[in-house]
């Protein structure tokens, strides 16, 4: 990592940049208000730092000893914050993404999403192509689901999160969602990730069943490699001995990838435990926990839903819930969505 002085100048900095690739490495240039920072990618292990200190203009050369480089607070230590339209990631305000485990049927994604707008939800989640433990299971409509959570998002001045769980389906979701969400399944599926990099979209990577921490740092480091800054990090559970919920919702994640991180983190209570009645406390928790947003199953007919049912809320479960999220989040010194309809409501 180069931290180029503050009153370098444009030709200073290109310089360095240029001395950098003809040493092999990969260059990603972050521009602070007073500084620029530089991270060199690849090349030498043996590499002497010494060669870049003394170029004009720098003012200090780290070797970054993490693994993932893009994804350390040594390479950015301010927080990332993803802009959506309008809405921002990783800011100040807890944003709350709600809906459907998936898009079953036009009146089903329409109501929902009235539902949890009106509870203060900013993100529609709803999911079209459904990764499925069975191959016999619902999995999921395809376009057609799309197409109407899309205009349940517009009808409701939402932004949308859907998976995608396979490069050949990049194009498809990303010309309908906002937020493109790697599942779980897919944390280590590196060609897609390569790929994501290369989307023009903020990405939602889940945490791989199994992943560590480091690994799932990693499977960010593809996405910000290939040159999409845009990546929040969601935490859903990982499995291990315990069986009473379906996954053990890793709720120290989130202070540990803010002490590791600077990208934005997401907790999802309903895959994280598998259980209606577990989805609220645990949301609590995690909020109370610094997450910079929720991601929550909601149906609005949860006992007929096609898939993830005993973890999805009734919508007055989601309200009651929003509502001790406006107490808990002011606690710890962050605002969430008060009300739905106007967007300046804030508690803080
Ligand atoms: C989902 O969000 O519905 C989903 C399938 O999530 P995960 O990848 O975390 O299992
Ligand atoms: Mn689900």
């Amino acid at each position: 990592m180069i931290v180029m002085q503050e009153q370098a100048s444009e030709a200073q900095i290109e310089e360095v940049v240029l001395r950098l690739e003809e040493l092999g490495f990969g260059v990603h240039r972050s521009t602070g208000a007073l500084r620029t920072v530089l991270g060199a990618v690849g090349g030498e292990r043996t590499f002497d730092v010494g060669l870049v200190e003394v170029m004009t203009g720098v003012s200090e050369v780290h070797r970054i000893t993490e693994p993932y480089k893009l994804a350390s607070r040594t390479f950015k230590s301010e927080r990332t914050v993803i802009q959506v339209g309008d809405l921002r990631i990783g800011g100040d305000e807890v944003v709350v993404m709600a809906g459907p485990c998936s898009a079953e049927t036009e009146e089903q994604v329409e109501t929902t999403a009235a539902a949890v707008k009106r509870a203060g939800a900013k993100v529609l989640r709803g999911g079209a192509f459904k990764p499925r433990s069975s191959p016999y299971s619902f999995q999921g409509l395809g376009e057609s689901g799309l197409r109407m959570l899309r205009k349940a998002a517009d009808d409701h001045e939402m932004k949308l999160v859907s998976e995608v769980m396979d490069v050949s389906q990049i194009d498809v979701v990303g010309k309908y969602s906002d937020i493109l969400q790697v599942g779980a399944r897919n944390m280590q599926n590196y060609t897609l990730l390569r790929e994501l990099g290369q989307a023009r979209k903020p990405v939602l990577l889940k945490r791989g069943i199994s992943a560590t921490i480091e690994e799932w740092l990693l499977s960010a480091e593809y996405i910000l490699a290939g040159g999409n800054p845009d990546v929040m990090l969601c935490e859903r559970g990982i499995r291990t001995f315990e069986s009473y919920t379906r996954n053990t919702l890793d709720i120290s994640a989130i202070p540990v990838i803010h002490k590791l991180s600077h990208l934005p983190v997401v907790a999802d209570p309903s895959h994280g435990t598998g259980r209606r009645d577990k989805v609220t406390p645990m949301a609590r928790a995690s909020v109370a926990a610094g997450a910079d947003g929720l991601l929550i199953e909601v149906h609005c007919d949860p006992d007929h839903a096609k898939s993830d049912g005993a973890q999805s809320l009734y919508p007055k479960q989601f309200d009651r819930l929003m509502t001790e999220l406006r107490v808990i989040a002011p606690a710890i010194g962050r605002g969430i969505c008060l009300e739905s309809t106007v967007g300046k409501a804030w508690a803080r």
